[in-house]
Parts: structure tokens; C-alpha cells; sequence
């Protein structure tokens, strides 16, 4: 009998891995460690999230500028649809065009079609050298111009950009001293690894950037800790601030510098004093929008800011998905047919609606 927590051994010679759906992203990392191999995703709730929640949301986080979202590192599953029938192909072939992917079509799909119970995962080298950058800026232009050099290197592994607000924030809520001299208001933090220490080519990169205003490399495990720290507790800190009206949004790049300008007053005209913090994954021009302080304005603050990132031809959810709560705007995002073709997959699978019911198409329409 295999269980929903059973991590089969790697498949060196495929770089690829079975796992049951319920390992958490954690164990996984480890299990692929453990065999000199590590794995293309990561993000901040790595211990609470699992396999199968991360292929059901497509989950991406911070290395889906090297490796791609969930959906890409996914080889194969195994999956209970609605009526009881098993599919399953756990291959992991490389090359297989032998009809519909149901595999991608489960990835992403939010647990409407089917119970997703065991994946096949590709593996990625293990990159010992790593150097951190964190980067004061003037604008997120500057941020983009820096990001479109970085991308020379083939070393680069992350671009997340964060803002003074949610710095100021994050230096309270985890008693960080300031990064820099001077409070700056835009923070590029870069990542390279590689086989080798790659500090040398990302200090060359830092000396053509004519856009910073201070930097500051580490390359041990605590200074990098530390410089990561500025990015990685925003999640943490906004919590324990307020309960935000959380959105996860993306534009094509050219758009974000406009749209991170016109967010705040966007947010102001529905709910005046509240507090707007941005941060996200630059490569991919995601956003992560906090909304602090909204009062009863919830609802208005969500239709402001997400009929502002359809009028920039973005996403209304990049990376955590539609669920429930965002349903009635999938239609900022996808356009009628594509809702309807949608629709017919759903009806095929699940007829009777059992599986995650008003989650990404809304119900009663
Ligand atoms: C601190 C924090 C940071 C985060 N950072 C990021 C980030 O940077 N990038 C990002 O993309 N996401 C991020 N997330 C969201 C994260 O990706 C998801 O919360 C997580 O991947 C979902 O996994 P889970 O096991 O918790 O699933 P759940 O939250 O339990 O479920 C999520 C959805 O998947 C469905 N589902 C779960 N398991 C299965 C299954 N076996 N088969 C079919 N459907 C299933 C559920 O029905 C639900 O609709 C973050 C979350 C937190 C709390």
C-alpha cells in the first residue's frame, strides 16, 4: 500500500522523483538533497505546503525565473477524478505525444477536476555557490534596468523587488537594523547560484549598474540569510499588522513601474488611510498587494485594484490561484470562450459539481 506521504528514492540517472501528494515541500527539498539533487520551487511556506496543493495552485514563488512555476518541474501524476476513475502516468517521459496532457490540465486546476494523489517531479542540480545582492533604488524603472542586465547572467536565480513601506515593516515586526545609510524607495534583491561561487560575476554586474544608490553582497549562508530576511518576512509582518486584503497579481513588465504608481491612490480613493505594501518577483512583474487598515472596504479595495491590473493587461492572480474569493472577476482575465471551453472541461469530469464547488468558476451562472 503506498501512502500520501510515501517519497520513493530519486531516479538519479532521470533527475526525476515520485512522491505522494501530501509531502510537504519541505521533506521533499531534503529527500532530493539528500541525493545531491535539489528542487526548482521554493517559497516562503514550504513547510506547510504540499505536493499536491502546490500542483493544484501552480504554485511559483521565488525560483520561477531559473526553473519555471510547479507546472514545469510536474513529469506526471496520478489523480482520483470525480467519479472514482484512477488516471495515472508516472513515467516521467521526456518525450511523449500520445494525445491530451492530462497532467497539465490537473496542474493549476485548483482541485476542481480531480483529487491529484501521487507526482513525478523533475529534479535540478544542486548549486553550492550562492551570492545575494540587495539593491537601493530610486524607482522600479531603475529596478527593471537593473533586472534586464542581471538576466545576462546565466548564474541568476531570483529578482524580488520590495518598497520602503514594506522594508520599515519588516525592520520592526523582525528587529532588522536598516540595510543601508540612507532608506531607499525601491529594494532589488538578487540571487545567483552556480557550481562555483559565482560573488565575482555579480559584484562585475553591480559595477555597470549605473542605477544604484547602494548595494550591499553576501555570499556565507548568514549574511545571505540575512539580506533575504528584508524580502522574505513581508508575508510574516503584514500579518501580524493587520489582516490584509491580499491580491497576487502580474503585468507584462513594461506596465508595473505604472502600476505600482497608481496603486496607492487607486486604493486610497476606495478606502482613504489605508495602507497599500508591494512586493513580488520581479522577472515575472508579480506583485503581491497588501492591503492594511481597509476598514469595511474590503470588497471595493479587491474591484479597484483588480480592474486596475486588467486595464494593464496583467493577471488577477499570478501564482496562488482563483479560489472562491476571486471567482467573479476571473472574466478581468479570460475572456468568455475561454470561460466557457473551462466550463465544458469541468462539466466532463465533474457533472455533479462534487469536486471544490464555486472554486475558479463561480457557481450558479
Ligand atoms: C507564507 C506563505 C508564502 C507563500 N508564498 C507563495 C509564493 O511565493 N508563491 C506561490 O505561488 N504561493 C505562495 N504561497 C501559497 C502556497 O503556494 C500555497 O498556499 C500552497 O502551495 C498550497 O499548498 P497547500 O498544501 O497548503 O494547499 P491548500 O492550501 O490546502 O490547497 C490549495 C488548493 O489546492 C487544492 N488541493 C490541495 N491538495 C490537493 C490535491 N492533492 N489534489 C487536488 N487539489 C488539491 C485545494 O482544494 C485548494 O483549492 C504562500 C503561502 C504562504 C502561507
Amino acid at each position: 500500500m503506498t501512502r500520501l506521504v510515501d517519497l520513493e528514492p530519486v531516479d538519479v540517472l532521470e533527475a526525476q522523483v515520485t512522491v505522494g501528494a501530501g509531502v510537504t515541500l519541505e521533506k521533499l527539498q531534503a529527500h532530493a538533497r539528500a541525493a545531491g539533487l535539489d528542487f526548482g520551487v521554493d517559497l516562503a511556506a514550504r513547510s506547510a505546503a504540499t505536493v499536491g496543493g502546490l500542483v493544484a495552485t501552480n504554485a511559483g514563488g521565488i525560483r520561477v525565473l531559473r526553473y519555471g512555476s510547479m507546472r514545469h518541474q510536474v513529469t506526471g501524476l496520478s489523480a482520483v477524478l470525480a467519479d472514482g476513475t484512477v488516471v495515472s502516468r508516472l513515467t516521467g517521459l521526456a518525450k511523449d505525444n500520445t494525445g491530451y496532457d492530462l497532467t497539465q490540465l490537473l496542474a493549476g486546476s485548483e482541485g476542481t477536476l480531480g483529487i491529484v494523489t501521487r507526482v513525478r517531479l523533475r529534479l535540478v542540480p544542486q548549486l553550492p555557490g550562492r551570492a545575494v545582492a540587495l539593491i537601493g533604488l530610486a524607482g522600479t524603472e531603475d529596478a527593471l534596468a537593473v533586472l534586464a542586465r542581471a538576466r545576462r547572467l546565466p548564474s541568476l536565480a531570483a529578482a524580488e523587488v520590495c518598497y520602503a513601506e514594506g522594508v520599515a515593516l519588516v525592520r520592526s515586526y523582525a528587529s532588522l537594523g536598516a540595510p543601508f545609510a540612507q532608506s531607499f524607495p525601491v529594494y532589488l534583491l538578487l540571487e545567483c547560484a552556480a557550481g562555483t561561487d559565482p560573488t565575482d560575476e555579480l559584484l562585475e554586474l553591480l559595477g555597470e549598474c549605473d542605477e544604484l544608490g547602494d548595494a550591499t553582497v553576501a555570499s556565507d549562508v548568514a549574511g545571505r540569510t540575512r539580506l533575504w530576511a528584508y524580502r522574505e518576512a513581508h508575508t510574516e509582518a503584514i500579518s501580524a499588522a493587520g489582516v490584509p486584503v491580499k491580491l497576487d497579481v502580474s503585468v507584462p513588465l513594461g506596465a508595473l513601474p505604472g502600476l505600482v504608481a497608481e496603486l496607492p491612490p487607486t486604493v486610497e480613493k476606495v478606502a482613504p488611510g489605508a495602507r497599500t505594501i508591494l512586493f513580488g518577483h520581479l522577472n515575472e512583474g508579480n506583485l503581491h498587494v497588501n492591503v492594511l487598515d481597509t476598514g469595511t472596504a474590503g470588497t471595493e479595495v479587491t474591484d479597484a485594484v483588480l480592474n486596475l491590473v486588467a486595464a494593464h493587461r496583467g493577471s488577477i492572480s499570478s501564482e496562488h490561484g482563483v479560489g472562491r474569493a476571486k471567482a467573479r472577476w476571473l472574466e478581468l482575465s479570460r475572456s468568455p470562450a475561454e470561460i466557457a471551453t473551462m466550463r465544458r472541461i469541468k462539466a466532463a469530469l465533474d457533472p455533479n459539481g462534487l469536486l471544490n464547488p464555486g472554486v475558479l468558476l463561480a457557481a450558479g451562472e
